[in-house]
């Protein structure tokens, strides 16, 4: 099948291109390169467009049979600084994707939706039906286009698949494509970066939660796990398609004292940390109810054990330093 990957060069995407590419699949990546890299187009062509190139856009469409929807600004912190840059990219860009795939009969839609629409929930780990209460601008701005797919597949016969990721991160395990934000905000990287001496030291935002050690616990999902659950999401959509969302997570949390010991004992090296207020729109504890995407879609996670997580990530940075990719400024 041929498919769109919008946002196909940034981390998530080009890890989903080679997904599709392993499983016979053709991507065409749909990508600005505002935040995506060029060199993580391996699997198939680019089309270097931004969503708002309506004409571009419909095109593209016309050469494919389905969308997986990924492009858009993913920085919680920002969307609270920024609201109206995340409601222009991510949901007018969004409509006017949902638009032109109407225009050309396009049907099929995965999105990267996120963990963020659940705000702080009431239950943990967390079902698909719990309150869908954001408590920032991105999870918010992903929530809309959720809602906006479910009036569009019973107004257009749409078929719409909205991954909710937990956190992302790792590292393709043959080192072609790894996690390259600029600038970067998420957590496995910057300890990383702090154990590698390319930042002084990683802080932990927040030392006074409700958890084992005080701080944030996470349900951290390889990347190569997530990119695999847009492959079974393409054939769900195909043999199902009953427009619906699901997790994609693993079921159980690590702390952010954990990624940093992780990351110490993999890197053989102590990492300098120093301890901060809590960040803005942070929710406590997010860990995925998992079951849904095991019966849906017939995915569960292979890779996602820390240590798998932090050895891939740190073989990655190793190799993107090696070769002069890695673009990190402090
Ligand atoms: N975090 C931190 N220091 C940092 C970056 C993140 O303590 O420099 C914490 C953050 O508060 C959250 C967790 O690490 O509890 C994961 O944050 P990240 O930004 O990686 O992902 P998010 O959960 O926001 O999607």
């Amino acid at each position: 099948m041929k498919v769109l990957v919008t946002g196909g060069a940034g981390y998530i995407g080009s890890h989903v291109s080679k997904a599709l590419a392993l499983a016979g699949h053709e991507p065409i990546v749909y990508d600005n390169l505002e935040m995506g890299h060029k060199w993580a187009v391996q699997w198939g062509p680019l089309v270097k467009a931004d969503l708002a190139d309506i004409a571009v856009l419909r095109k593209s469409l016309e050469q494919v049979e389905a969308v997986i929807h990924l492009a858009g600004y993913i920085f919680v912190g920002e969307s609270v600084k920024a609201p109206g840059k995340y409601y222009r990219n991510n949901f007018t860009n969004s409509l006017h994707l949902l638009d032109a795939m109407v225009e050309t009969g396009v049907k099929n839609i995965v999105f990267s939706s996120t963990a963020a629409v659940y705000g702080n929930p009431r239950e943990i780990p967390i079902p698909e039906d719990a309150p869908k209460e954001p408590i920032n601008p991105y999870g918010e701005s992903k929530r809309f286009i959720e809602q906006v797919m479910e009036w569009y597949s019973s107004a257009h016969g749409m078929r719409a698949l909205s991954l909710r990721y937990f956190n992302a991160c790792g590292a393709d395990p043959d080192h072609e494509i790894g996690e390259m934000h600029n600038p970067e905000t998420h957590l496995l990287p910057l300890i990383i970066y702090a154990s590698l001496g390319l930042r002084p030291s990683i802080q932990v935002f927040g030392t006074d939660y409700n958890t084992a050690d005080g701080t944030c616990l996470r349900d951290y999902i390889h990347v190569t796990d997530l990119a695999r659950a847009h492959v079974s999401g393409l054939a769900y959509l195909k043999n199902v398609g009953v427009t619906t969302a699901c997790n994609v997570g693993t079921g159980s949390g690590h702390t952010v004292r954990e990624l940093i010991r992780a990351v110490e004992t993999l890197g053989g090296k102590p990492v300098p940390v120093t301890e901060g207020p809590r960040r803005g729109g942070d929710a406590e504890t997010l860990v995925a109810r998992a079951t849904l995407a095991r019966d849906l879609l017939g995915w569960q996670p292979r890779h996602s054990s820390l240590d798998e997580i932090v050895s891939t990530a740190l073989r990655w940075h190793h190799h993107a330093i090696e070769t002069g990719l890695h673009d990190y400024r402090a």
